[in-house]
């Protein structure tokens, strides 16, 4: 039997240590904290940032070379922790001669002598630049997935989401400044025949017709046209009186009209129609925003039933 070989647990070579520290990618270094200067910086620090490991002399020049933007907090944080004697982790932006920046995670430990004073921070700068440009992308996509979550994907206008996200928002406001809200539910005519005869994705095609001429009759920036779902869409309009709020309905009816969509199923004419419940509102305090959205659906239907294609904005 052979006797079992023991690990070595120590190497009294410094040069191996030396060559270990100086052949990572991760930057080694050394500040007296007596007198803040560094003695020692890894020399892969000239690859990685483009200053001379000599040039690096005290902790301004390590603060010197941090982005402006980073600086303060940097700077500040570290100078606390190391004060307070805790090991820390530093994300920053450093600054190459050529003006370009790197990221860097600087992870920093505190060493102290026997009776406990500090003697030195020594500590690793890593390149982390690939990281964070990584989770900058995932955050531009978070956003852009936010903006697509209140779109309806087929027509491209706001989807219900949206509206729901804002009604409440502009019913406050109408509430607090007394200026009307109005509302318009519009549906489209006849549009199951519509499908029926054209088929679904010409019935999509019409959708995003339809949906093209309320958005551009709606026509000031705080206007949301938003599709409901089917052939359904809400138009939202702050600091819109009922008169108003009649013309851009009669607005979006000659806009559709004028893209002259032939219907050749449709009870009301040649042409795809809508009809289109209105209300108007100044909200006081015993208001209730579901009683006025349902009190425009059933002047909708009252424009249905009064014979399609029509606006309806009083109760009959
Ligand atoms: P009215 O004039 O009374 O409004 O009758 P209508 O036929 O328009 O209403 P109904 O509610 O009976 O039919 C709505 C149709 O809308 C049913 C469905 O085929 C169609 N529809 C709903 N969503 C979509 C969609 O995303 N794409 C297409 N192509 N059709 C849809
Ligand atoms: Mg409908
Ligand atoms: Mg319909």
């Amino acid at each position: 039997m052979t006797a079992p070989v023991s690990a070595p647990v120590a190497c009294d070579d410094p040069g191996v240590y030396r060559t270990l520290l100086e052949s990572t990618k991760a930057i080694p270094w050394r500040i007296d904290w007596a007198t803040m200067r560094f003695t020692y910086i890894g020399p892969q620090i000239e690859a990685l940032l483009g200053w001379s490991p000599a040039s690096w002399q005290t902790v301004h020049d390590w603060a010197d070379r941090i982005h402006v933007d980073d600086r303060e907090k940097t700077v500040n944080f570290c100078v606390a922790q190391s004060q307070a004697g805790a090991d820390h982790e530093a994300d920053y932006r450093a600054l190459r001669p050529d003006g370009d920046v790197v990221w860097i995670r600087d992870v920093v430990h505190v060493l102290r002598r026997q009776d406990g004073s500090v003697e030195a921070l020594v500590g690793f700068m890593f390149d982390i630049t690939e990281r964070k440009q990584a989770e900058d992308k995932i955050l531009q996509l978070q956003r852009e997935l936010e903006v697509l979550s209140y779109r309806d994907s087929l027509t491209g206008v706001a989807n219900r989401r949206m509206f729901d996200t804002l009604y409440p928002v502009e019913w406050a406001k109408a509430r607090a400044t007394g200026a009307p809200l109005s509302v318009l539910m519009v549906d489209i005519d006849y549009f199951k025949q519509y499908n029926d005869h054209y088929g679904h994705m010409q019935g999509d095609e019409c959708l995003r017709e339809v949906a093209a001429a309320l958005d551009a009759g709606a026509s000031r920036t705080r206007d949301l046209c938003a599709r409901l779902g089917g052939e359904e869409f809400v138009l939202l309009l702050p600091a819109t009186d009922a008169e108003s709020a009649r013309t851009v309905a009669e607005r979006c009816r000659k806009l559709l009209a004028q893209k002259k969509l032939p219907h050749a199923r449709s009870g009301v004419g040649r042409l795809v129609t809508v009809s289109i419940g209105a209300g108007t509102i100044v909200p006081g305090f015993k208001d209730d925003p579901a009683v006025f959205l349902d009190r425009i659906d059933r002047r909708l239907y009252q424009a249905k039933s009064a014979g399609r294609d029509q606006v309806c904005d009083t109760e009959t």
